[in-house]
């Protein structure tokens, strides 16, 4: 397995108009890990996913797997498999021709192309399919043939552009988690892209969160949702708060905030500094409110509107100057009526960039 890495890439489409949908990205993606570029469509991913793949020559920058410079390599000499969200299988072929494709450019014998062909179809749960026709498939069977054809010359590098996008909701969550297991059994290093943010939650190690030409944030899922760099991270990755506070005081890792006239303690990043005084944004999840009597509530509102989805309800709610998502599993709540909340003591999070002078 290998690591790959993008130093200073970056595309720009035509010569006047100077579009730069990538921005100029640094990243490196460790061997073996499941990477994945997120974020609003239009935003680059598939460019930059392109440029690795070596369909499309960056504007500027190097792109290296492990230690070789792959930046001028053409596509089928970088070992890399592919997988497309419209699964650009050849329907006229049977299911086990389609996979053998790319085994038989490479001049791999019979015996042994077979014997590749029936392993990979066994990986992605198609075991005993290599004889029907495409067109036999189902939607989610078609993309786990393409998914069969990429693995199966072993590529050092799996690369996935929005496969699940033309599945049904079910059928998307069943194959994320396939395509998971069968990157992990294959020892790839892969890169996937998606515009669903869920999709990028369960599935990826780590996570890129691409934006305005530029990479907002590169981390766990984990760190993604509880400490995001920005306020378009804490809007994109969940239901999120972002409110506007006031710094009373720093502490070593916490912060002393004002919002709506309450003082409440945060958690922010230790090498950002922050002064009394100074405006700040804070990410507050909605499942760190908590709907409470009057003589417990920090913050006070009033409930501007409610749905109900079963455990739980889902309000807004209105405080002096912002409005706030608050998940509840008190659903005797009513709409306009005034609430008290508490917040979870270093739930909320100074956004970095927001302290940024
Ligand atoms: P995403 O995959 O995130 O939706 P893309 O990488 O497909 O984004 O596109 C990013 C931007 O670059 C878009 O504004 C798109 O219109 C533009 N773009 C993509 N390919 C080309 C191309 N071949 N020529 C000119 N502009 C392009
Ligand atoms: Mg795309």
């Amino acid at each position: 397995m290998i690591p790959i890495h993008l130093a200073g890439v970056s595309k720009t489409y035509g010569e006047q108009a100077g579009a730069r949908p990538t921005g100029t990205v640094d990243i490196t993606v460790e061997a073996g890990e499941f990477f994945t570029l997120l974020g609003p469509s239009g935003c680059g991913k598939s460019t930059l996913l392109r440029m690795i793949a070596g369909f499309v020559a960056p504007t500027a920058g190097a792109i290296r797997f492990g230690d070789k410079d792959v930046t001028r390599t053409p596509a089928h000499k970088r070992g890399i498999g592919m997988v497309f969200q419209n699964y650009a299988l050849f329907p006229h072929m049977t299911v086990a021709d389609n996979v053998a494709y790319g085994l038989r450019l490479r001049n791999v014998a019979k015996a042994e192309r077979t014997a590749k062909v029936d392993k990979a179809l066994e990986r992605v749960g198609l075991a005993g399919y290599g004889k029907r026709r495409i067109d036999q498939l189902s939607g989610g069977q078609q993309q786990r043939v393409a998914l069969a054809r990429a693995i199966v010359i072993e590529p050092e590098v799996l690369l996935l552009d929005e496969p699940l996008s033309n599945l049904d909701a079910k059928l998307r969550e069943e194959t994320r988690m396939q395509i998971r297991e069968v990157q992990k059994a294959a020892a790839t290093t892969a890169i996937y892209v998606t515009h669903d943010q869920s999709e990028a939650m369960a599935m990826s190690d780590r996570i890129a969160v691409l934006a305005d030409g530029r990479a907002h944030q590169v981390d766990t899922p984990r760190k993604i949702y509880a400490e995001p760099a920005t306020a378009f991270v804490a809007r994109f990755i969940g239901r999120s708060n972002v409110v506007p506070a006031t710094v009373v005081s720093a502490e070593a890792d916490t912060a002393t905030v004002r919002i709506a006239d309450s003082d409440v303690i945060v958690r922010r990043h230790p090498d950002v500094p922050v002064g009394p005084g100074q405006a700040v944004e804070i990410s507050l999840r909605p499942e760190a409110l908590r709907v409470v009597g009057e003589a417990e509530a920090t913050l006070h509102g009033v409930v501007s509107t409610l749905e109900f989805l079963g455990s739980t309800a889902m309000l807004d709610v209105d405080l002096a100057g912002s409005t706030v998502a608050v998940s509840t599993p008190d659903i005797d709540v009513a709409q306009g009526s005034r609430i008290g909340l508490a917040v979870d003591p270093r739930a909320g999070w100074l956004i970095p960039e927001s302290a940024d002078v």
